[in-house]
């Protein structure tokens, strides 16, 4: 198969990326959307501190300019210009001299199992200070041992949450969402991928004329899509579909996880394109873990969500570790993932819509001449023998909007084509009209 993105471009946006500090907040996050900015031309938006979005509040903005941990020696034994993971997000600012690490242990953050990683953390909502470090580097400081510990950060109440987004037009409407989350620090297959997916995708789209309108969003996980959905609250009724785009650029296994409708039409569908690409490929059934599909998804949205993935979040051992790096994720990865999106647009930009106008019970098909004349004739026909009036109820019945007419084909086992006649025939007696 013929890949469309290039690799080089997709390597040399995540190495720029990469190394910027995000979080809920801030002016890493700012910076970021400002590259993405020159590539694709999304809108830069702020949500004031303290703004209620449905049940959340916009957090304080937070910046950090500088933390580090210096041992007994006086040497930098944590530094947070070296690994932007090594202090948890959010800490509050704290300056502290000659103090025995035995007593402040609890803030220090370490795992035992992978011993050489440094784990990520976030302290969002509750308000605390704490450093992360390999636990080979912790087993180096002694209980005793007197340290000193400066973290340069600042909340500003008056401050904002950035977000990017950028409507792509197609002939319709109706609009497929793609979301991706800008939180993270320095990890590159959890959010990174998933930006730098969002940003390559965009453009590609771009110069297409896709029939479905995309909506292209960059948000902060979990309250960045509840307060873009708080100021967008119409975007259930034109959306058709999201996907959340993440975990997208490991060496592992190509994946998908499913939407929360179950037996939804896609998930048939992108398996049989995923089997194109890798026959290992994974499903993930919908759960109520996982990224922002949790907030579109819900009963006020119910916006079908899926992800296809590349070594998706929790399955990996690097995840939410400072080994979730460039040496882990690979732009060719990226970009095979991306073609399986393209794959999968491609299918539904030609999927058509139809709604029943005439939805409550049956139609009279006998005063239109649709049915036949006489009437106790009918039996169910078999799969050979599909007539005009299978056609009919079928189209009829299963035309509620969000079943495009590719999968009631699939239903009568016809082509496509030979669904039009009928359809063209219900369209001018006005039972059925094409979604725009
Ligand atoms: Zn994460």
């Amino acid at each position: 198969m013929n890949n469309p993105f290039n690799i080089n471009e997709i390597d040399a946006f995540l190495r720029q990326l990469f190394p910027i500090c995000r979080s809920l907040t801030g002016e890493g996050n700012r910076k970021t959307l400002k590259l993405i900015q020159k590539l694709i031309p999304i809108e830069l938006k702020e949500i004031p501190s303290g703004k209620q979005v449905y049940d959340w509040t916009i957090p304080e903005e937070w910046n950090i300019r500088s933390a580090w941990v210096k041992n007994s020696k006086g040497e930098k034994i944590i530094d947070f210009t070296k690994f932007n993971v090594s202090v948890v997000s959010y800490s509050t600012p704290i300056h502290l001299k000659n103090t025995k690490f035995k007593d402040i242990e609890k803030h220090f953050h370490s795992l035992p199992e992978t011993p050489n990683s440094i784990p990520y953390r976030t302290s969002y909502y509750n308000k605390t200070w704490g450093f992360c470090l390999t636990q080979n580097e912790r087993n180096k400081i002694a209980p005793e041992e007197e340290l000193e510990v400066f973290i340069d950060s600042s909340f500003n109440e008056n401050g904002s949450m950035s977000y990017g987004e950028l409507l792509i037009p197609g002939k319709s409407e109706r609009e497929v969402l793609l979301s991706s989350y800008i939180c993270h620090p320095s990890l590159a297959n959890d959010s990174l991928s998933g930006v730098v997916g969002a940003t390559f995708l965009a453009q590609h789209l771009l110069k297409q004329q896709p029939y479905y309108s995309y909506r292209v969003i960059f948000v902060p996980e979990t309250i960045g899509a509840i307060a873009y959905l708080s100021q967008n609250p119409s975007l259930s009724q034109k959306t058709l579909l999201a996907f959340i785009l993440t975990t997208m650029g490991g060496p592992g296994p190509l994946g998908y996880k499913q939407s929360f409708i179950h037996n939804h039409h896609l998930h048939h569908s992108i398996e049989t394109i995923l089997d194109n690409y890798d026959r290992n490929f994974k499903v993930y059934p919908f759960d109520i873990h996982g990224s922002d599909e949790r907030q579109y998804s819900s009963p006020g949205f119910r916006i079908p969500s899926i992800s296809i993935t590349k070594d998706k979040y929790y399955e990996y051992s690097e995840y939410h570790t400072s080994a979730d790096n460039l040496d882990y994720v690979k732009a060719e990865y990226i970009a095979k993932t991306l073609d399986v999106y393209l794959q999968i647009f491609k299918l539904i930009d030609k999927d058509r819509y139809y709604i029943n106008l005439s939805p409550y019970g049956e139609v009279q098909l006998g005063k239109r001449n649709l049915y036949p004349q006489l009437g106790g004739t009918q039996l169910p026909s078999n799969a050979k023998d599909v007539s005009e009036l299978d056609i009919i109820l079928q189209v009829l019945f299963s035309s509620d909007g969000n079943t495009p007419l590719r999968v009631i084909a699939d239903i009568l086992k016809l082509p496509l084509q030979d669904l039009m006649p009928t359809v063209d025939k219900l369209v001018k007696e006005q039972l059925l009209a094409l979604i725009k």
